[in-house]
Formats: structure tokens, sequence, C-alpha cells
């Protein structure tokens, strides 16, 4: 296990806080290792290209880093046949971690979309799966409070689908993270008023989610479970498809959860012209589109996006559903 020490940690920034020892390992990532180096000096010069949906607006990043994470190959055969590079074992030499609620490292994420990005893997080698983890989900957002975490299932988005993990980036990159309050306020549907828990569900913004806010672990863990299970279909025994983001600040957390119906857009699979190579993950879902081919970035539109996120969304008849399964737990609760 390659942890770095407090001392040596010291030597890159403040450590009177898990998120200010983040930054620490960052800094001292891009100070040691010539490839994390490169990589987030590069995202300084990314561009970006915006889309004024009204309400709303979709970032694209042109970010050519991202390539292999865009295009990864997730099928079952090709995660088995390669070296995981999650495990401690198979890390670069120069990749070191910070301890993160004891069965965690924190480590740089070497192929940045955000300013500090991190990956928050497991040390036991475990599939990506949430159930049973929530709790652990709330102690890292309120470990780490300058960041927002976000978990990609194993089929949204996760190129390790078969190493637990998480990833953080530093507060307010995403577009949602700036709009989710005006949403909340005028565009939304309450489906849960507990003293201890509110549910909204948000959709007229391409995408559908659910906004879970509570200041008590408890009632978010009981909630958030079950609304995995309702969204378990009969018979599968895979994680449902989800993207999720979470974070913590004055005192409650926010947990914004998106349904998905698809991994990737047949736009993805499409050869010549047609193709765009995106591949949906949480940061899209929050309103940034990374793009790894500059003929993708130059080309796409206001229309290509809606379509995208069209197919990829849980589809309005399925969310109804599961709006409604939602207000019936309730009831059942309050027997
Ligand atoms: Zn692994």
């Amino acid at each position: 296990m390659q942890r770095i020490t407090l001392e040596e940690l010291q030597k890159f920034g403040k450590t009177f806080s898990l998120s200010k020892q983040a930054i620490a390992l960052v800094n001292q990532q891009k100070a040691t290792w010539e490839l994390a180096a490169a990589n987030y000096r590069s995202l300084r010069q990314v561009y970006t290209r915006s889309f004024d949906f009204n309400h709303f607006r979709i970032d694209c990043q042109f970010n050519p880093g991202r390539i292999r994470s865009t295009a990864a190959n997730t099928a079952a055969e090709a995660i088995q046949t390669r070296p995981c590079f999650l495990c401690a074992e198979n890390r670069p030499p120069e990749q070191v971690g910070i301890e993160a609620e004891k069965e965690c490292t924190i480590l740089c994420n070497p192929f940045p979309i955000f300013p500090y990005h991190l990956t928050i893997v497991s040390e036991a080698h475990t599939p990506q799966q949430l159930t049973g983890r929530v709790p652990l989900l709330l102690k890292l957002c309120y470990d780490l409070q300058e960041f927002t975490l976000f978990y990609n299932g194993a089929r949204c988005g996760a190129s390790a689908p078969d190493h637990f993990h998480f990833q953080a980036g530093v507060k307010n990159i995403l577009p949602v993270e700036e709009e989710i309050g005006y949403l909340l306020k005028h565009q939304s549907d309450s489906l849960i008023e507990l003293p201890e828990i509110k549910i909204r569900a948000v959709e007229n913004f391409l995408r559908r989610v659910l906004c879970f806010e509570s200041a008590q672990p408890e009632a978010l863990v009981f909630w958030l479970e079950k609304t995995l299970q309702l969204l378990q279909k009969p018979g599968e025994t895979e994680e449902p498809m989800l993207n999720l983001l979470g974070s913590y600040e004055n005192g409650s957390w926010r947990i914004l959860l998106f349904p998905r119906s698809a991994q990737r857009p047949w736009q993805y699979f499409a050869e010549g012209e047609e193709k765009l190579l995106v591949s949906p993950a949480t940061v899209e879902l929050g309103g940034l589109v990374i793009l790894p081919r500059e003929e993708d970035f130059s080309r796409i539109t206001a229309d290509d996006l809606t379509d995208i996120f069209g197919q990829v969304t849980l589809p309005s008849a399925d969310f109804d559903q599961l709006k409604q399964a939602l207000r019936e737990t309730t009831k059942t609760s309050e027997k």
C-alpha cells in the first residue's frame, strides 16, 4: 500500500482536514509524477463550449486525455483479462494515496476533468455496487467538504466496474451544482416532505433526477436504499443503472440520483459522419460533456445533446412509476 505520510504531505499544502490533505496530495503528485503533471497542465488549456437552454446549460469540454475512459471497454471479458488499475499492486509506483474511512484510499486521478480530481478506491478488489455503501458515501461527503463526490454505476461510466470506487472533484465546476437551487425552487415535484428528509424530482432539463436533502444520515440511508430497490428490475442481479452526485454543506447532505436507461447513445457506436464519441457518466449528467475527439467537440449541436440525454436518462413513464412508488412508501411508513 503506497500511502504518503502527513509529514511529506505538509510540504505541499495544509493538512488540517481531509479536503486539505487531498488538495496537498494532488499538488504532491503534480510535483513528482510526470504523467499527472502533464495532464493537469493540459487541463488548464482545455476548450469549452457552452450551450444555453434558458434555465440550464450544458458545457462541452474538449479533453483528449480522457479518451481511455470514454472509450473504455467495460465488457466482462475485457475486464477479466486486464490487470486492475485500481488495485494497489498494479498502480504506478509514483501514485501514492491517503487513507479515508479505514477501508478506502484517496488517489489523485491522473486523467483530470477538474483542477483537483480524486479517485477514492476501496482497498479490496470488490465490484462497483452502491447497496450497503450509502453510509460510506455520506461519511466521505462529510470528510471532503470542499469536494463533490460522484458515483458511476458499473454500467454507467465506471471504467473499473470490478473495483469499487468513488470519484470527487472540487465543488462548483459542474453546471448542475449552480442550477439545482433554482430548479428545486421553480421546476421540481415534491415527493417526500418529512421533518427528517425532503425528496424532490426534477425532469425538464434533458435529464431526470431525484434530489435527497437531509441532515440525518439514517434517513438518507433508508430512502436511498429504498430507491435502489425500487429501481431494481425483477430478475436482474446487476445494480440498477445510475449516476449519483453527493455533497455536504451547512449541516446537511444533498444527493442527486440520476436513474439511467442506457450506457451509451447510438452515436457512440456509429461510424463516419454520424459518430460522436460521448459516453455519459456522472460528470455528463451533471451538465459537463467530455469530448476526447476534436471533431466531435467542433460539430456537436444542442439537438445532438438533447438526443443523447434523451437516450440515456430514465424514460418519463418509468420515472413516473418510480415517483409514485416513492410517494406510496411514505404512506406505508406513516401507517
Ligand atoms: Zn482491483
